[in-house]
């Protein structure tokens, strides 16, 4: 069975969540119908005209890019004009176009992470640069009848529950006796109708990302014996891990700039690549963010990063990086955004795959950067 786009919606936001996103940016469903049917599925970098001509060729219904198609509020659709051409071709298409776009610079594993990854840079270890939010945390208190809670427990570490810092399956247990008189129309994993039951429990509580939440529960009602399974999600003041834009990296073997430019040229096969060096051509720690970093300048410094590797650099960055001894390596915005584009199509095919649906998942061709997986 074919996914429907709501359901490729709901796989974005646990990716990316809409709510990371900076305000006044036009993120998600761009053009479309979330109750419609998706066969094929064509991932790019814009919502331009070749990715429209592409998603036709192939015959895909969906777009799905890091670029919004609405920078701006549209106030009307005139095929004269570039943007009115291309929304009602998508529409004559019946294109659905969906766009994750600073959601997903800003997410955990979102652009400036597969830049990192890409890049050979320990992506793992890296901190943000500059903070825009932080994770908003659940705790979910739910109650196993005794000798289920391992089995309930390794559910929900599964989906994503029980996890602070490097340490998984995290949750604290205490023993109980739970009651319940089964109504007419049940039928009780343990007990009869009508009957009052007092069973042995286990009141088991942990935490969870609340962009996870959906599928903690999904998991906590396949695990759990209970045909209603009592439960309680609380939400804690207290916040998760930070997120934001671009990534600083510490690395335990110094890497030159020759090495860096190396790599940038072949992994990220840019169109152009501009660098400047205030003399000191080994780093110990790296700035990368995918696009546009020419704001994060004074965050890599902060951190005491050696050199910010980006894109769209303009002549003040450079004078300001000059100023403070920073090194910049100027990849391109298409070509350090282009290893999140990538990832954004096997993520969304792998869910697929694992979900049982028939969708196809396709990777734009017609780029101009010349980067290729
Ligand atoms: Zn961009």
């Amino acid at each position: 069975m074919p996914a429907l786009v709501e359901k490729i919606i709901s796989y974005m936001e646990e990716l990316a969540p809409s709510s990371i996103a900076l305000p006044g940016d036009q993120v998600g469903l761009q053009l479309g119908n979330p109750g419609a049917e998706v066969k094929k599925i064509l991932v790019a970098l814009d919502p331009d005209q070749a990715a429209v001509e592409e998603a036709e060729a192939i015959g895909a219904e969906m777009i799905l890019t890091h670029h919004p198609l609405f920078y701006n509020k549209l106030s009307a659709v005139n095929e004269k004009l570039p943007e009115g051409a291309l929304v009602a071709a998508a529409i004559r298409n019946n294109l659905h176009i969906f766009s994750a776009h600073t959601n997903y610079d800003i997410a955990p594993q979102g652009i400036s992470y597969q830049l990192a990854k890409t890049l050979g840079l320990p992506a793992e270890e890296a901190k943000v640069l500059e903070v825009t939010g932080s994770e908003k945390l659940l705790k979910l208190v739910v109650f196993i009848p005794a000798g289920y809670e391992d089995s309930v427990r390794n559910a929900l570490a599964e989906a994503g529950a029980g996890q602070i810092g490097d340490y998984s399956h995290c949750t604290f247990q205490l023993s109980g006796t739970g009651t319940f008189m089964p109504g007419e129309g049940s039928s009780p994993f343990i007990g009869a109708q009508g009957q009052l039951e007092k069973v042995d429990e286990i009141r088991l509580e942990t935490i969870l990302p609340a962009n996870r939440q959906r599928m903690v529960l999904k998991a906590l009602m396949e695990a759990h014996p209970y045909e209603e399974v009592a439960y309680d999600l609380y939400s804690l003041a207290r916040e998760g891990k930070s997120f934001g834009l671009g990534l600083s990296l510490s690395l335990e073997r110094p890497i030159s700039l020759d090495q860096l430019i190396q790599r940038c040229r072949s992994m990220l096969n840019p169109s152009s690549l501009r660098c400047w060096t205030p003399g000191n051509n080994v780093f110990s720690r790296v700035a990368v963010c995918g696009g546009s970093g020419g704001s994060l300048i004074e965050h890599a410094l902060r951190q005491g990063a050696e050199v910010l590797i980006s894109g769209d650099f303009g002549y003040h960055d450079l004078k300001y990086a000059q100023s403070r001894g920073l090194a910049l390596v100027d990849a391109g915005h298409d070509a350090t955004e282009w290893p999140g584009v990538v990832y954004l199509q096997q993520y969304i095919s792998k869910r697929l795959q694992a979900d049982s649906y028939k969708t196809e998942v396709f990777l734009q061709t017609s780029v101009s950067t010349g980067w290729r997986q």
